[in-house]
């Protein structure tokens, strides 16, 4: 089950401008910020303006509006941030969700990471 929206949570605090962040880009439905702890040389966290805790949560409820601003922005991101295809090297988007998405921040965000070859995508642990 979708736990509440915690609106005390840090994504909240920086959307509410309680907490500073290094904005990228923004339109009506979302807001794009550098990651405080980035893992690669582009790092950017693309987060809905709406309260929703994980991707499957923002899927479920959101407007069309919001997932088309969202969706728009991200893609803008990319490009801007020089990794998209249309003239970069490509890029990894990623979001976690929930424990075994080992997400830290319940509310939702895609991560945009790039700048260098992101390696494999899992390392199985079996
Ligand atoms: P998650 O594990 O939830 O998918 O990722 C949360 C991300 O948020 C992490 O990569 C972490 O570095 C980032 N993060 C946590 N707190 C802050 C913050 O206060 N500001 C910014 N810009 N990023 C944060």
């Amino acid at each position: 089950m979708t736990p509440a929206y915690d609106d005390q949570n840090i994504f909240a605090r920086i959307l509410r401008g309680e907490i500073p962040c290094d904005k990228v880009a923004e339109n009506d439905h979302a807001l794009a910020f550098r990651d405080i702890n980035p893992a690669a040389p582009v790092h950017v966290l693309v987060i809905p303006k709406g309260a929703y805790v994980s991707f499957d949560d923002f899927c479920a409820r959101a407007s069309e509006a919001e997932l088309a601003g969202f969706l728009r922005l991200s893609g803008q991101v990319a490009e801007a941030e020089g990794v998209a295809l249309k003239r970069g090297a490509g890029f990894r988007a990623i979001t976690n969700a929930g424990e075994h998405g080992v997400q830290e921040v319940p509310h939702f965000h895609l991560h945009i990471l790039g700048g260098r070859g992101m390696g494999p995508m899992l390392t199985r642990r079996d």
